[in-house]
């Protein structure tokens, strides 16, 4: 029997990282680029490049812009968070009923403007601790081991398809707990990215702002209650401390960005905690303050505010 191509939508890190042990598992995948010019310079290229354990290989992917009219019946939406709803829309109708849309982006907000625009799409949400940078154009690095959550948010039983991730040496596992998972990540990130960026350090040097952090976990587990996801607030201080001692000479996804003057998703981190307690009717100070904060830095850098 045929199977089912992936679409990828976006080629960039982890989009290429996924692309490429699907297409080197002999899945059927194409690339959906942006325009006509990246799908020139991807065709320049000469395919996909996946540098993993020193080793460096190209595979040959079939790419296509938006504009192809192949219908679309799984889709893995590999964009920024700020892009993926605009991404979506313009593929739209090109999806098939029912069709499955994998949604890898950081933080929450991305995937409710997806699911609205795509009503009749099946929209399932990952959580991905695995690591991967661009060294060149449509070229990744795989640099972190890690793994990935998948769920729907529905008690759905999980799809035939997910065998294919196992051949592909993709580790996951379908989660009814999808949305605490999302929310657990969100509520670590909202501790550790901002002050990592506003005190210019790696994460193990928030170790000497205990006072600081353990008051913001203090508001963050109270929001978390208020906005009905009280298993993501569960120890969050101690998982904080044993995140920043763990990856203590990391810099943050947030440092990185800002560093290399890239836009942030700060709209689908901090951005979307403090917006979900304004709706909640909750007052988070802490936060507010920390996010006035963080948006004066990067107007400073001359970076998008949102
Ligand atoms: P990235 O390297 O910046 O890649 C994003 C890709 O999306 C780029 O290739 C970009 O195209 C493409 N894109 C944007 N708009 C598009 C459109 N309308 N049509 C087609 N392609 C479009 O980002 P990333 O690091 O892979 O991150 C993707 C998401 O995964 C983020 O939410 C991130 O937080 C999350 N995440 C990343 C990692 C990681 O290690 N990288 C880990 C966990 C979670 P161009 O190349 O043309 O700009």
């Amino acid at each position: 029997m045929k199977s089912t191509p992936w679409h990828i939508l976006g080629a960039g890190s982890l989009g290429a990282l996924w692309a490429t042990r699907l297409a080197r598992a002999g899945m059927p995948v194409r690339l959906i680029l942006r325009n006509a010019a990246r799908l020139e310079a991807y065709n320049a290229k000469g395919g996909l490049t996946l540098s993993e354990q020193g080793q460096r290989l190209t595979f040959d992917i079939a790419a296509q812009t938006m504009a192809a009219q192949e219908p679309i019946h799984r889709l893995l939406v590999a964009c920024k968070a700020y892009d993926a709803e605009q991404a979506v829309a313009s593929v739209a109708s090109r999806l098939a009923p029912g069709a499955d849309i994998l949604l890898l982006q950081n933080g929450l907000g991305s995937q409710d403007a997806v699911a609205a625009r795509v009503p009749d799409a099946h929209c399932i949400f990952v959580s991905s601790t695995e690591g991967a940078f661009r060294d060149e154009d449509f070229s990744v690095v795989f640099a972190g081991q890690g793994f990935n959550w998948l769920g729907d948010g529905q008690q759905t039983a999980e799809p035939v398809w997910l065998r294919e991730l196992a051949a592909a040496g993709i580790p996951h596992q379908w989660t009814l707990d999808i949305l605490d998972r999302l929310w657990r990540k969100l509520a670590l990130n909202c501790a550790i990215n901002p002050l990592t960026v506003l005190y210019g350090c790696r994460n193990g040097e928030l170790q000497a702002h205990d006072e600081e952090l353990r008051a913001l976990c203090d508001e963050l587990v109270r929001t978390l209650q208020r906005c009905g996801q009280p298993r993501a607030a569960i120890g969050l201080h101690e998982e904080v401390v044993r995140v920043i001692k763990a990856t203590a000479a990391n810099y943050s996804s947030m440092y990185q960005d800002v560093a290399q003057g890239r836009r942030t998703e700060i709209s689908y981190l901090l951005g979307h905690v403090c917006k979900a307690a304004e709706l909640s009717g909750y007052d988070v100070p802490l936060m507010n303050r920390l996010r006035a904060q963080l948006i004066d830095h990067l107007i400073g850098k001359g970076l998008p505010s949102s």
